[in-house]
């Protein structure tokens, strides 16, 4: 259904002593640090949007500032908080009409103990999910996450820019 059963158990445990152990994943992605490459979807040279490596739904996308900062709120100025969802929107829109989805979320998370770095959550939920696995549930990599390959991101990042390209 809508791909949500192609889901597989992630290594959460693993995954909670890397986040909480190594220097900030996403200041080492935008260093080129290896090990760290995610798929590149928009860079203005301030913010970055790029695939999520751990997607629950096709077309997890995370949009974060260049600069490391942790407060999503305190830490911009009403200007630069603006420009930040401004380039939401715009991966959303590009998002959204590669995928289609029902509805897309966004949001921000994070901890101040592991994935401090402020970043916003695109989301895109497919037509066709039931009530109850919608919402924090089709987010939730303990309900699994979808197993793809680098071609996989490859191909969906390229179907993304080309629309961002064009607007
Ligand atoms: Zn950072």
């Amino acid at each position: 259904m809508a791909g949500l059963d192609d889901r597989v158990p992630m290594d959460l445990a693993a995954y909670e002593r890397r986040v909480r152990s190594e220097r900030c994943f996403i200041c080492a992605f935008l260093d080129g640090e290896p090990g760290s490459e995610h798929e590149w979807l928009y860079d203005d040279g301030a913010h970055v949007a790029f695939l999520g490596r751990y997607p629950t739904l096709a077309g997890h996308t995370l949009v974060v500032p260049r600069r490391h900062v942790e407060d999503v709120v305190r830490d911009f100025t009403p200007e630069e908080y603006l420009s930040l969802q401004a380039v939401v929107h715009r991966v959303a829109r590009a998002v959204g009409e590669v995928l289609r989805p029902e509805r897309t979320y966004l949001l921000s998370l994070g901890s101040m103990q592991g994935n401090a770095h402020v970043h916003w959550h695109v989301a895109p939920l497919p037509p066709g999910v039931p009530y109850e696995r919608q919402q924090f549930h089709a987010l939730m990599t303990e309900h699994g996450v979808l197993p793809w390959t680098p071609q996989q991101f490859a191909e969906l990042g390229a179907r993304i820019r080309a629309v961002l390209a064009h607007g």
